[in-house]
């Protein structure tokens, strides 16, 4: 270790010691650590320049990466803007002396490293302008057109390159499914704005945090897509999600089997009657664990009957949502999966939060006169007076 670095070191301890945070100016501590983070970009240049990780039998980028425990992006970036601040003293001088940050340094030296290609130059001293008179955000924007007005072939290159790298995760943890992945510019856009879209607050007393909003935006747009029947078939068979339940699981009863979406992840008897509500019936009969006869699956609801409701309702049936029918399911008031009928009166359209609501957040629909009214479980308003006439449905 030189003796330089102890000397940073024991500074570093002292002024961490002895400092007083409250009397600290973020800012000029920050363009201490942005000067710093530029040495250490000069500093694993260096050590690039002399093959360090080739003796540790890596890629530069690795061996950045596993030296300074930072991801292989960060190590990738330190090493671009070491390798660039050798050819811009004006920047790497601007760096220093806290005139421009790390992160727009970084922009700028990225730039270069593109521009390089077409052995182009910046103009570092117009580029130091732009870093102090933009956020970094608009600084970024401005970059990526410039270089795309340097050498647009290369920006494309570059575009297709970067479209590899998408990617996307499904995987089953702890009775959830964790989702992860990469999107090009294009897919991603149009995932977010549908989204967006489907993540607004449903009704007034909508109490989903944004991030639920979104999660169930996605499992929304999926139930849609599945739903609408327009998603090629696999072995010849719609896709769609199978529950295998026994009819006390059905029914809710005390003692029954929890019922499962696969082997593994069981779902609760509430989710199950929701899913009976919309879905196909189909009976299969064991015996010693033998499968010995299928049914043929019989949809809850006929389309005939999803017509007639859709015919009389715009939106779903909750008070104040306005999400259209034909993204709506039909509800039986009277739970399908307790023997109530798939007839008109019995049915309402509700969208997948208030029909999750209904069934797994135990909210009530009842019946009063040729309307219906949502009433909170007892937990959430202890007393409710039961109007005369009124019928209690589920
Ligand atoms: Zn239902
Ligand atoms: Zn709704």
């Amino acid at each position: 270790m030189s003796d330089e670095l102890e000397t940073l070191e024991s500074a570093a301890r002292d002024f961490e010691l002895s400092a007083d945070f409250d009397f600290v100016d973020p800012k000029r501590l920050s363009a201490v650590i942005d000067r710093l983070q530029g040495v250490l970009c000069r500093v694993v240049d260096g050590a690039r320049s002399r093959g360090d990780h080739l003796l540790a039998g890596q890629s530069a980028c690795s061996w950045v990466a596993n030296t300074c425990a930072m991801s292989k992006n960060a190590a990738s970036d330190r090493l671009c803007v070491g390798a660039q601040l050798k050819t811009m003293p004006r920047i790497a001088q601007a760096l220093s002396s806290g005139e421009i940050g790390y992160q727009a340094a970084s922009v700028i030296c990225h730039l270069q490293e593109h521009v390089n290609e077409i052995g182009a130059r910046i103009d570092e001293e117009m580029w130091i302008g732009n870093a102090r008179k933009f956020s970094l955000k608009d600084l970024k924007d401005i970059a990526v057109s410039t270089w795309h007005g340097v050498d647009p072939e290369g920006f494309c290159r570059a575009v297709e390159e970067n479209f590899e790298r998408r990617q996307f995760f499904i995987s089953e943890s702890g009775g959830m499914f964790r989702v992860d992945g990469w999107l090009d510019p294009e897919g991603g856009a149009a995932l977010e704005s549908a989204i967006d879209a489907l993540a607004k607050p449903l009704g007034s007393d909508d109490r989903r945090t944004p991030r639920q909003r979104r999660a169930d935006a996605l499992t929304e747009l999926t139930h849609h897509a599945l739903q609408a029947g327009t998603i090629p078939r696999r072995n010849r068979v719609r896709p769609h999600i199978t529950v295998h339940t026994t009819v006390e699981g059905l029914k809710g009863e005390l003692g029954a089997a929890a019922s499962e979406l696969q082997p593994g992840m069981p779902i609760s008897s509430k989710t199950v009657q929701r899913l009976a509500c919309d879905g196909m019936l189909s009976r299969v009969l064991k015996a010693d664990s033998q499968v010995v006869d299928v049914g043929r699956a019989t949809p809850n609801v006929s389309p005939a009957q999803w017509r007639a409701l859709k015919a009389r309702h715009r939106t779903c049936g909750f008070p104040g949502c306005d999400r259209p029918v034909s993204w709506t399911s039909p509800h039986h008031i009277e739970f399908r999966a307790r023997g109530g009928p798939s007839t008109l009166r019995n049915l309402l359209p509700l969208c997948h939060h208030h029909h999750r609501l209904v069934h797994e957040g135990e909210w009530q629909v009842v019946q009063a006169g040729e309307g219906v009214t949502f009433i909170p479980p007892d937990h959430e308003i202890p007393r409710r007076v039961r109007s005369p006439g009124v019928r209690w449905a589920a």
